[in-house]
């Protein structure tokens, strides 16, 4: 963990690191089976949406049936609001997992511009303007600047469109594969 990343982060080692408002909720839950081992209970409808990055890196370890993942680049869940909305009105879920990780592609996307368009372009046989027109009209809706600061504003702006749903920010960390809760101030 860098020395940004620490102070930013809550580590949860014990039970009791889980903030009490989560504790004993399917997002505390989620943390105790991920990072804790805790026995799988069985469940047969879903608990929890988890909104987490599309990035291959990141595999998380919960009982069959208990969240619905929406997966999108950065944890962007804008695009994916009606998914959202049904997974509270039929699938009846009040808690939302928004899962960030460290070296998160969606950062700096402009960088890799070049890369994406001519990439694009070999792989689909797209031509090289059409490949610049795809890029620089979804890449501003994906970029993000700072994956922890990113997953706070997506998290503020859900609690306001959600009121009555509890929704926890949180971190995957790709090099040790535990989740964190960020901190919030
Ligand atoms: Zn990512």
């Amino acid at each position: 963990m860098t020395k940004q990343q620490d102070l930013l982060l809550i580590s949860i080692q014990t039970p009791e690191d889980i903030l009490p408002k989560y504790r004993n909720t399917p997002i505390g839950k989620l943390l105790e089976y991920h990072n804790l081992n805790r026995q799988f209970e069985s469940y047969q409808n879903a608990q929890l949406l988890i909104g987490m990055c599309m990035d291959n890196r990141k595999h998380l370890h919960m009982p069959d049936n208990y969240a619905f993942i929406i997966r999108s680049g950065g944890a962007n869940l804008r695009y994916s609001e009606f998914k959202v909305s049904y997974a509270i009105a039929v699938g009846g879920v009040r808690h939302i997992a928004l899962i960030g990780h460290n070296n998160c592609g969606m950062v700096n996307l402009m960088a890799r511009r070049d890369q994406f368009i001519k990439g694009l372009a070999e792989a689909t046989g797209w031509g090289e303007e059409q490949a610049g027109d795809h890029f620089l009209h979804f890449a501003p809706m994906f970029e993000i600047e700072n994956e922890i600061d990113f997953i706070l504003s997506e998290t503020k702006r859900l609690r306001d469109r959600y009121p009555k749903i509890e929704i926890a920010p949180m971190f995957y960390l790709v090099e040790d594969n535990k989740l964190y809760l960020i901190k919030e101030t």
